[in-house]
């Protein structure tokens, strides 16, 4: 009598023995090819919800795909335990953070374990941890050292809510919090800035890694590289120090267009240039402009605001004094704060010019332009007019004549900048790494000693935020020792953004033991760039442009030899439930846990698998999950139920043969390209086959063994559990997991031939060799594809097509 297939028994008995043994440590010195796959590590939230799960369970089952297919695989897990979402969580709970977090990572670790993964949990890497963080300290002063790292005042964004600054790549939309979704404002403050655009071009190089074409989009757009010409305009204002402005400009062919010119409101020489008379309007709208949010400044469609200075700055190309104006959508940030107006050639300068009637100038002419007025802004190529010298070069021609010009005369010279800003990493929070920066009366800014790290983050500080790091009221932190002088010293009191916690977590897994240095140089050889990482797409412009920056900072300082960090990226789509994106606030979040413990671990790694292509994710259903489990359950009994071979047939033989190795095929193909779904529609189709052999019982013992270990190897990395058990029960030794992937013979998956005669007009014009399975579509777009039948249809109308299956396709033409 055949035993019920009972996963939470057989789920846990396995899981213990896998840690018992330990069967998924891995080493440096295995014989098979190293293969780095990493999942990105889980925020410490507290709840592991089926989002994780999405993550994790498909990128587990490839890992293991990729062990039984003979790689060395290093698949750790750890946890991104630092930073604002788990401080909120804390003090909305009125617990210190790092009781939280601890608490938490126990928690999901556990329910990590559930998976059935194969986490090498010796290799953990939790970043809030002191042998953590204190190497996230030690790469800040190896960023410092080499000039990576700086301090300076800047405005930045602000988050009212979450009381600290945010890097621009975390205000997302509409000038919105990424953390909390306040609307963020504008402070100026003494901040630290790793230097990230010093890598802005060599970022843009996508050339050696394998990553999603969407991914590589926003990065170039964040990066935001443009092409053009700095231009000096002449300024001769009495009591100004300073003989020129310049300016950034794509189309220096359209300089003789400027009818005004441009400066952010909060540009250092607006006082110098406002005349006198027009001094109150200017200090009021510069006031109203800093009330304003950027992305509101520089929305399309928004009327155009502004006020004359009363003074002039002078093209060179034709000596016009041209009129100073300030606006909002000139930004201090972007550029050089100064904007020359080509009102014919720019739709804002155009209507900046219509609102305050300010002449507009067609410089380049459209095809077929017969001097009219123009109706709206001419933004294309054209040809120079009105242009002194330069007019009837085309655009392109004119580009070069002024740049080469600019350059003759010292007035300008070809540029290239970027939208991409340095990356602003302190933080005015508690729950984050110390920077381990120390300011001295006598000495300025002296950074800790490697020796003294880490900078402990005290745990008896009032963490609560206020607007100021609250590091600052802890006196027993703030009060020092000058490491240069001896003398007393203030020591920061902000702490790192997380994002640089999560720069280097993948190389700590490598060696997360080590204390003498933040991983060992060996191992990590052996085992970096990661060859796949898998996570979510929303931190396209935040963790992954960040971690390609520090592996480039890092390599520079003499740190690692490669350049990336990894090698392919696969970015998985999201469950829905209810038709909506699952999210505490909805109250549409799916608990795993409730349905390991009625339906097992093995059902909902398979239901995901099941529920859509990876990268697109799918709605849960609770049906979709029984159904898998219903295949689980028939997978056992197909297997429990045993084999009686009744006689054994040749062509019967034959057939099985050539489906389980078609399934072996399919089943490789779909795991390499991450078709999930696809793969486990071939094993459900593969088990439905199986059952009807079992009744038929027209093959023999031997093969009918082979077929159902050759099904469970196949099923080993989606349901590690039950395929395990099955093993076993069928007599096979400990583990279906140290097996080897099974190969498929070409031979027996080709399709028996058969020829079709073709016939034009019922006149036998050709013969075709074909598969026997060949479907009646199939046939006939293969006959009107060849040439000889080509030849007598090519000038007639094919009225139409007989086909009898398997010997004549007759084309009846007219
Ligand atoms: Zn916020
Ligand atoms: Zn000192």
């Amino acid at each position: 009598m055949a035993l019920k297939y009972n996963p939470q028994e057989i789920e846990k008995k396995w899981q213990e023995r896998w840690a018992a043994e330990h069967i998924y440590e891995v080493t440096e010195d295995s014989s098979g090819t190293k293969f780095y796959a990493l999942t990105m590590f889980p925020y410490t939230s507290g709840d592991l919800h089926i989002g994780h799960w999405y993550a994790m369970a498909p990128s587990d089952v490839y890992a293991r795909f990729k062990r039984m297919q003979g790689y060395n695989v290093l698949h750790p897990m750890g946890f991104d335990a630092f930073g604002l979402p788990a401080e909120n969580a804390a003090i909305n709970r009125g617990v210190h953070p790092y009781d939280w977090t601890m608490k938490n990572v126990e928690h999901m670790r556990h329910q990590l374990k559930s998976i059935g993964a194969i986490y090498d949990w010796n290799r953990e890497v939790v970043s809030c941890l002191l042998e953590y963080y204190k190497w996230t300290q030690w790469f800040f002063l190896r960023f410092y050292h080499a000039g990576l790292a700086y301090r300076a005042k800047a405005p930045v964004n602000w988050c009212p809510r979450c009381q600290t600054v945010l890097a621009n790549e975390q205000v997302v939309g509409e000038g919105f919090c990424e953390r909390c979704g306040s609307q963020v404002t504008k402070r100026d403050l003494e901040q630290w800035f790793f230097r990230i655009t010093k890598y802005a071009e060599e970022l843009l190089d996508f050339s050696h890694i394998d990553w999603p074409e969407r991914i590589k989009v926003m990065q170039r757009n964040w990066i935001g590289k443009s092409e053009g010409a700095e231009i000096s305009f002449g300024l001769e204002h009495e009591g100004v120090e300073q003989k020129e402005i310049r300016v950034f400009t794509t189309r220096p062919d359209t300089i003789f267009g400027v009818t005004f010119f441009l400066l952010a409101p909060e540009h250092p020489l607006v006082p110098q240039l406002t005349a006198p008379e027009r001094r109150d309007e200017v200090e009021e709208y510069v006031a109203w402009c800093r009330r304003q949010a950027e992305y509101e400044r520089t929305a399309m469609g928004r009327e155009k605001t502004g006020v004359f200075l009363g003074s002039y700055v002078i093209n060179r190309l034709n000596g016009e004094k041209v009129p100073v104006w300030i606006t909002d959508y000139a930004l201090l940030t972007y550029g050089t704060g100064a904007v020359m107006g080509v009102p014919a050639h720019d739709e804002r300068d155009l209507e900046f010019a219509r609102k305050f009637n300010l002449p507009v100038r067609t410089v380049i002419a459209p095809p077929g332009w017969s001097g009219e007025e123009p109706t709206g802004a001419y933004a294309d190529s054209g040809t120079m007019v009105n242009s002194g010298e330069f007019s009837g070069l085309s655009s392109e021609q004119g580009y070069d004549a002024i740049c080469n010009l600019l350059e003759r005369r010292g007035w300008g010279k070809r540029t290239v900048t970027y939208r991409l800003r340095d990356w602003l990493i302190s933080r005015q929070r508690y729950w984050g790494a110390p920077i381990p920066m120390v300011y001295c009366n006598k000495c300025g800014i002296v950074p800790v000693p490697e020796e003294d790290l880490p900078v402990l983050l005290p745990p008896d500080a009032e963490f609560k935020p206020t607007g100021e790091s609250p590091l600052k009221y802890c006196q027993t932190f703030v009060n020092t020792i000058c490491p240069k002088c001896s003398g007393p010293a203030r020591r920061e009191v902000d702490t790192m953004d997380t994002f640089m916690c999560s720069n280097w977590y993948f190389l700590r897994y490598t060696s997360p033991k080590t204390d003498d240095a933040p991983f060992e140089a060996e191992k990590l050889r052996y085992w970096l760039p990661v060859d796949l990482y898998t996570g979510g797409a929303e931190h396209a412009v935040m963790h992954l442009l960040y971690a390609r920056f520090f592996i480039k900072a890092i390599r520079d300082i003499g740190l690692v030899d490669f350049d990336e960090p990894f090698r392919r990226l696969f970015n998985q789509g999201t469950i829905s439930y209810r038709g909506d994106k699952m999210s505490k606030s909805k109250g549409n979040v799916i608990a795993p846990d409730e349905y390991v413990a009625e339906l097992g671990a093995d059902a909902v790694r398979g239901y995901l698998m099941f529920i859509g292509p990876w990268e697109l994710g799918g709605e849960w259903s609770d049906s979709g999950i029984v159904g898998v489990s219903r295949w689980l359950n028939r997978v056992w009994s197909l297997v429990e139920t045993g084999y009686t071979s009744q006689a054994a047939e040749l062509k019967a033989e034959k057939e099985l043969l050539h489906v389980t190795h078609k399934t072996i095929k399919r089943v490789t193909e779909d795991l390499e390209k991450f078709r999930f779904n696809t793969m486990l529609a071939g094993l459900m189709e593969f088990t439905n086959y199986l059952s009807r052999m079992q009744e038929l019982g027209s093959i023999s013992a031997s093969l009918w063994q082979e077929a159902i270990t050759c099904l469970l190897l196949l099923l080993a990395p989606t349901a590690p559990h039950l395929a395990e058990e099955l093993w076993a029960r069928t007599g096979h030794s400990y583990s279906i997991h140290n097996q080897s992937w099974p190969k498929w013979d070409e031979e027996l998956i080709k399709e028996e031939e058969i020829t079709l005669v073709i016939q034009i007009n019922g006149k036998l014009r050709d013969r075709l060799l074909v598969p026997v399975s060949i479907t009646e579509t199939e046939a006939k777009e293969l006959v009107l594809e060849r040439e000889r039948v080509k030849a007598y249809t090519h000038d007639k109308k094919i009225d139409k097509i007989i086909y009898v299956p398997g010997r004549v396709v007759n084309v009846v033409v007219k």
